[in-house]
């Protein structure tokens, strides 16, 4: 497919009361995105006023077939990078049927209750997304072929420069742009300790908005990589015990943590997380068993069994960076999360667990 060629389509303006829109969700597998286009007549500008929609879910996971029929409800409406302004992205949350019931991978329901029930408090959220580019053979990007590994050595590769130290910068660099233009919390990247894998951040958003904004670069992520041919994965361990896990760390703090004594707080929170440490890591990927592969004690990772808490350690279930105890105010981070986690459960879980669930 010649991209040349599709820009000439692309270029054609359109009659003024026809906006394209891409309706984006999560499918059954709680991973992978599924998209879908609608004409829309005007431009829609928040969730409330793009129509609901629907889809089959038998063909994703999420309905059988006499059942098929399964609802879209709009969360969020971002600029369409692709197709740029009057074109937009709408991300979807799934319900069964009718519209009653949340799908069982739709947890952004439970994540926004919680949102909603601690708005005072002012949770903000930091996530760090790792992931790994695989060339079309399932192989790592740039990786020798026929099963070789890379010939630097893995501290060469974290924030490195140079063909021999990364591979896939373009990628990484087209996505940065691309979540910009859309609108999204978008902080930063880098290259991380493995070859071929890389890191983005999006932060600092109030509530509700790091796990919608996450979930949608995710979606701009795939589509770029689909550019360039290029899978991305999100595996916790895609290159097997030997070579670094890929993860991503939620950094959370509310108004109270970032205030005056917010350290002792944070030791609180702590606490509270370490008795539900088990319960979480059922939880914090999309394959326990996988997450566990990551979580071995090795390259910059606490056990999976075993919970530990510590400043600027990076070998700790939680660190607390350096700063946030010398300010005696700040916010923590929690390692423990796997590339594939979904955000919405785990930000849902730290607030449900740190502040509590009133409805509970
Ligand atoms: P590192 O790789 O050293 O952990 P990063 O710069 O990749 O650091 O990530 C730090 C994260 O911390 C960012 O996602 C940022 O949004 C987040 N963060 C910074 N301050 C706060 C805060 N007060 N509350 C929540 N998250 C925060
Ligand atoms: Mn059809
Ligand atoms: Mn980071
Ligand atoms: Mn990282
Ligand atoms: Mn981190």
């Amino acid at each position: 497919m010649n991209k040349k060629v599709l820009d000439r389509y692309l270029r054609l303006p359109l009659p003024c009361n026809k906006v394209l829109a891409t309706y984006i969700w999560i499918d059954g597998s709680g991973i992978n995105l599924r998209s879908k286009d609608r004409v829309l007549n005007r431009i829609p500008c928040g969730p409330d006023t793009a129509p609901g929609w629907a889809f089959d879910g038998s063909s994703t996971g999420q309905a059988s077939t006499d059942k098929s029929d399964t609802t879209l409800r709009p969360a969020a409406v971002y600029r369409d990078p692709f197709r740029l302004y009057p074109h937009v992205l709408v991300l979807c949350e799934v319900y069964e049927g009718g519209g009653t019931k949340p799908a069982p991978t739709n947890n952004r329901k439970f994540c926004n209750d919680l949102c909603e029930m601690h708005r005072s408090d002012e949770p903000w959220f930091g996530l760090e997304q790792e992931y790994t580019m695989l060339d079309v053979d399932g192989w790592g990007l740039g990786w020798p072929k026929g099963g070789g590994f890379p010939a630097v050595k893995y501290q060469y590769s974290y924030c490195g420069v140079g063909a021999k130290y990364i591979a896939g910068r373009d990628i990484c660099e087209a996505h940065e742009k691309a979540c910009l233009y859309a609108g999204l919390d978008f902080e930063g990247t880098n290259a991380e300790v493995m070859f071929a894998c890389w890191e983005w951040q999006i932060g600092t958003s109030v509530g509700i908005k790091a796990a919608d904004d996450l979930w949608t670069s995710r979606y701009i992520m795939s589509r770029v990589a689909e550019d360039y041919g290029v899978d991305i994965t999100y595996h916790p361990k895609p290159m097997g015990a030997f070579h670094p896990g890929v993860g991503m760390h939620h950094n959370f703090s509310t108004i109270k943590t970032r205030s005056k004594g917010g350290y002792k707080l944070i030791e609180e929170y702590i606490k509270k997380l370490e008795t539900n440490h088990m319960k979480h890591m059922k939880q914090y990927g999309n394959d326990e068993a996988t997450n566990r592969m990551r979580l071995s004690g090795k390259f910059e990772t606490a056990p999976f069994d075993k919970f530990t808490a510590g400043v600027a350690n990076r070998k700790a279930s939680i660190r607390v960076q350096r700063k946030t105890k010398e300010d005696d105010m700040g916010f923590f981070e929690d390692r423990r999360p796997a590339g594939d986690c979904d955000p919405y459960l785990v930000c849902g879980l730290l607030l449900e667990t740190c502040l509590g669930n009133k409805s509970a």
